[in-house]
């Protein structure tokens, strides 16, 4: 078998090695991504598991740091790449939702451009070094610094090819959230995938992300629960020894709505995740900077809340809960 090499790192079978790929310098300064390999013993899959697009989610970051130190290379079939912060200069900036130095997301900007701004070069790096490598992949992530979120996943029925689009729905199921959104909204053009784990989709890469963590703590019970959904995805893909599990009850959230802020000031939240609601249900108030209101955020649907912002600083357009209609 021939070596596998991400950026600096190259491993042969039977080995895992670290170190980084090199986001050159450009209209701004340049960065690099730390990454591991494992890689087995015999012939299997290349599965992607990318932590740290958002560099305030640190529940998936923690959990990869385990998996890459549980992980047996000598009992694998396959290689795991395991990108374990994609984001640096967030992560270091502590940053939410946005690059420090761009003020770009870099979950918007995918498959990203060689000579763009940072977070178009991240992306770019990620999608040439690790999604043209892999055959599928899961793009880790939690509630932001400022999001309470309850555990869910993302299941993207993107239509153009029913084999792939059922395979990333078995690994929704295999990686053990409950809860998963069914998205169909987004991006075909290969060009224009916007989000890490569509670029694998569209690719014909089955692809997942998923949400468990959240306000930037990674407890031991989020960190636990990231660390078993990726050796279960790999239990399903057959790489390492043990039967395949699956959510046996899966709660299937179609629709779902993003609220986004109607304008700027700050946010008295009065639901939390997990929360049911009922559509018109208050969900929390914006006032200016005075606290006097300026508009009430009702839910339009009945479910679910899957996340909300539980920290004061609201700007228009940003999110401010996500809910979902259940049904099992
Ligand atoms: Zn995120």
């Amino acid at each position: 078998m021939l070596p596998c090499t991400v950026g600096s790192a190259i491993a042969h079978p039977g080995q895992i090695v670290s170190g980084y790929i090199d986001v050159p310098a450009a209209a701004d300064p340049g960065t690099h991504i730390p990454v591991s390999i494992a890689m087995g013993m015999s012939d299997g899959p290349v599965l992607a598991l990318v932590a740290g697009i958002h560099g305030s989610e640190p529940s998936p970051i923690i959990a990869l740091q385990q998996v890459r130190a549980e992980l047996n290379p000598m009992e694998l079939s396959g290689t795991v790449i395991i990108v374990q912060i994609a984001n640096i200069p967030s992560f270091l900036q502590r940053t939410i939702y946005r690059g420090p130095w761009d003020g770009k997301n870099l979950n918007r900007v995918f498959p990203g451009s060689s000579d763009g701004t940072v977070s178009e070069r991240i992306a770019h790096a990620i999608t040439t070094e690790v999604i043209d490598q892999c055959d599928c992949l899961v793009d880790m992530h939690s509630g932001d610094g400022n999001e309470l979120l309850r555990p869910y996943a993302y299941w993207n029925q993107l239509g153009l090819d029913s084999a792939v689009d059922d395979r990333a729905c078995e690994m929704a199921l295999a990686f053990g959230l409950d809860h998963i959104v069914i998205d169909r909204g987004r991006p075909r053009d290969p060009a224009a995938t916007i989000f890490c784990s569509n670029t694998a989709h569209v690719r014909g890469k089955p692809a997942v992300t998923t949400e468990a963590g959240a306000v930037g703590v990674p407890t031991d019970l989020a960190v636990a629960i990231n660390v078993r959904g990726a050796f279960r995805v790999m239990r399903l893909l057959g790489m390492i020894p043990g039967a395949a599990e699956r959510v046996e009850r899966p709660v299937w959230i179609d629709p779902s709505d993003v609220l986004v802020s109607p304008d700027t000031g700050t946010w008295h939240p009065c639901v939390t995740a997990d929360q049911n609601v009922v559509e018109g249900e208050l969900l929390g108030t914006l006032t200016d900077y005075f606290g006097q209101p300026l508009a009430e955020i009702r839910s339009p649907l009945t479910g679910i809340v899957l996340y909300v912002v539980v920290s004061p600083a609201m700007g228009k357009g940003e999110p401010i809960a996500m809910v979902g209609s259940t049904r099992r």
